[in-house]
């Protein structure tokens, strides 16, 4: 290692969640696969978090399981999302204390686009936010900038 080297990787190691996630956005368990994607759409992400009665975290959709969905002959309004999604306790998170680093290690191992934020309560994980790959780009871009 040259002195630079172990001197960015520790800038890098010292990115945290909470100083990079975005909103999440999120739907009831009860909403249709077609409302889910017209939510994707208006609200302009790839990765929607479903909440159940509690607002606790219950699944993950992504485009590529509303694709799934829509080249099967299924009626899409009448299709429940809670059918096509990931669902806990499968899914991957993280917490605003997390590095940075670590959440990207989990995009890389899990090879999905992004992670939801939660914060533990009695009833379950309350989605408080997302990192995405975008995110993680805007810190390393922020970081060569400094
Ligand atoms: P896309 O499908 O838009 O390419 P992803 O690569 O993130 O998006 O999703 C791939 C698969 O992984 C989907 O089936 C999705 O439900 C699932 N997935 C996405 N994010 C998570 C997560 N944080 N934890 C568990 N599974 C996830």
């Amino acid at each position: 290692y040259t002195g630079k080297t172990s001197e960015q990787s520790e800038r890098i190691g010292n990115l945290y969640v909470k100083d990079y996630y975005s909103c999440p956005v999120v739907a009831s368990d009860t909403t249709s696969v077609y409302d889910a994607i017209v939510t994707m759409f208006t609200e302009d992400v790839g990765t929607i978090f479903i909440v159940d009665a509690n607002n606790a975290l219950a699944g993950v959709v992504s485009r590529k399981d509303m694709l799934r969905a829509s080249i099967g002959k299924q009626e899409l309004s009448s299709l429940p999302v809670t059918i096509i999604m990931t669902r806990m306790p499968n899914i991957t998170y993280c917490y605003l204390d997390d590095k940075l680093v670590d959440v990207g290690k989990k995009l890389i191992e899990r090879e999905i686009d992004s992670l939801p934020v939660v914060k533990e309560e009695q009833d379950g994980f309350k989605v408080i936010g997302r990192v995405t790959k975008t995110n993680i780009t805007k810190a390393l871009v922020n970081l060569s900038n400094e």
